[in-house]
């Protein structure tokens, strides 16, 4: 018989392996080495549940199968920019779970106790099971709504109507209302499943509001919700492993949302409730707003007149955007940025936080295009060198190149931080049209007289200049 004690250290182990590999995942160079400690951590602590005594092996081993068929052929199939979709779905998964396991427990526990229930396991552990109920089945409702936005299967555009706010208020009053009568009745599961109904009513209204662009921010949120509810199970069932796996992903969501929020210079209320944006940007039919008057004349070039300003620099700095990915024009990007390094020019890539539609995207594709990770340096590191670069390339980005963040205070992004790239000597820009990135504005950068627009697909535009650069 294996004792409590051995469980819990290796809980204990498995909780440093997650720590270490959390820590890892903070730069390019060891988040491969952080999602394989992480990986281990998780494996570690699957063994040791599964040590617990009195567990139906059967059910356990048709989850594993079910669970590892359809996560791992998930996992196998998404394309690089259906990344948030699949993490919404996971989040999903993992609230769906915490309430399922809550609720269970509720109603096991009601069963063996009778109205005596609060008495036997403690009003700290009837609460957090309340909680994680309400959590995880907000959580579970919510990321879906985030999965179909991202999708197209619900509208991306906000959906909005008079006394919103008012009503999520009284439902989750109601909630609140329920969670208190089943102290005085634990053993009715009518009111369990009102509770988990009003919260997964929940999830979803507040999910519809908020524009399919910010469904990356909420997906963070609820990965931090899903980490809340994982928690407050554990701590029901006396389960040091979840309280300190979900403690994790519950903080580290909640700063990973802080950093987005930060970096669009936008609070995270005016995210959940403000409205913003469209259903994703220019793919999605963005309309320009006001772009604060911006002077100047658009200059269309061909791939010849790239050609001879780059082969003509001495420094470059890359800036991928959104459109990179959509473009899927990553390792064409490398392969040009390699021929132009052995030619003896100073290449570097400048990735700026919010840069793509999730966080680290642009990482994560230049990663996989093999870019080399000393070639990557962040906004902060690199944002000084603008002014002194030949060349700016600047490949499927818009919103986080838009000076009017600096300079028109009129603007609905002015004070998110953005790369300085206009100051550079020769600033190339590739882009299919003059439609607007996610924010939906004009973009002064495009108009200036050191600029040149490439328009087409972004791959198209960096392949014909590798050829013809090669030629
Ligand atoms: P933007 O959305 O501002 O612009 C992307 C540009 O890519 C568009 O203007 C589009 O122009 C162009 N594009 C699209 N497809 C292609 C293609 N196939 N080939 C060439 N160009 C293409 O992207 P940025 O990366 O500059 O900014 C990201 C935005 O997303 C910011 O506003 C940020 O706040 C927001 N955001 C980011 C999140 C994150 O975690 N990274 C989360 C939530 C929001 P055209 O159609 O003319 O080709």
């Amino acid at each position: 018989m294996i004792s409590q004690n051995f469980i819990n250290f290796i809980y204990l182990i498995s909780a440093i392996l997650f720590m270490m590999g959390l820590k890892k995942l903070s730069s390019p160079a060891t988040a491969r080495l952080g999602n394989k400690l992480s990986m281990a951590g998780m494996a570690l602590a699957i063994l040791a549940t599964l040590m617990a005594p009195g567990l139906s092996f059967k059910l356990i081993a048709l989850g594993i199968i079910i669970g590892t068929i359809i996560g791992g052929w998930a996992a196998i199939k998404v394309e690089m920019t259906s990344m948030p979709e699949m993490v919404a779905l996971f989040n999903g998964c993992g609230g769906a779970a915490s309430a399922l396991v809550a609720l269970s427990e509720l109603q096991l526990r009601g069963n063996e106790f009778g109205p005596a229930m609060v008495e036997h396991i403690g009003t700290f552990a009837m609460i957090t099971l309340l909680l994680s109920v309400i959590i995880g089945g907000l959580t579970f409702t919510g990321s879906v709504i985030a999965y179909a936005k991202l999708q197209g299967i619900v509208s991306g555009q906000p959906i909005t109507y008079p006394g919103q706010q008012v009503v999520n208020g009284l439902i989750l009053i109601g909630t609140a209302v329920l969670s208190y009568m089943v102290f005085n009745d634990p053993t009715s599961h009518l009111l369990f499943y009102g509770i988990c109904l009003l919260s997964l009513i929940l999830g979803v209204l507040s999910v519809i509001p908020i524009g399919g662009a910010d469904m990356p921010v909420v997906i963070s949120l609820l990965n931090s919700y899903s980490g809340l509810a994982v928690s407050m199970t554990g701590f029901a069932l006396g389960n040091n492993a979840l309280i300190i796996v979900g403690s994790l992903v519950g903080a580290s969501g909640l700063f990973l949302t802080k950093i987005m929020c930060d970096a669009m210079n936008r609070s995270l209320s005016n995210v959940l409730f403000g409205a913003f944006g469209t259903g994703g940007g220019s793919d999605d039919g963005g309309v320009v707003a006001e772009g604060g008057g911006a002077e100047g004349s658009v200059k269309g070039y061909e791939v010849e007149d790239v050609v001879m300003v780059l082969e003509n620099a001495s420094s470059l700095i890359i800036v991928p955007g959104y459109g990179m990915a959509a473009a899927q024009a990553q390792h064409a990007v490398r392969e040009l940025g390699d021929y132009l390094d052995e030619e003896g020019v100073e290449v570097r890539y400048a990735i700026h936080p919010v840069a793509g539609r999730m966080p680290g995207h642009m990482n994560v594709l230049l990663a996989e295009a093999d870019v080399s990770y000393d070639q990557l340096f962040s906004m902060e590191d690199i944002n000084d060198d603008f002014s002194g670069t030949d060349v700016v390339l600047v490949i499927g980005a818009n919103d986080v190149v838009n000076p009017a963040a600096k300079t028109n205070p009129g603007s609905p992004i002015y004070g998110m931080p953005v790369l300085n790239v206009e100051e550079a000597q020769t600033v190339v820009v590739l882009k299919r049209s003059m439609k607007p990135g996610f924010a939906g504005i004009e973009n002064e950068l495009f108009l200036k007289d050191n600029t040149m627009m490439l328009f087409g697909d972004a791959k198209s535009s960096v392949q014909a200049l590798v050829a013809h650069l090669k030629g």
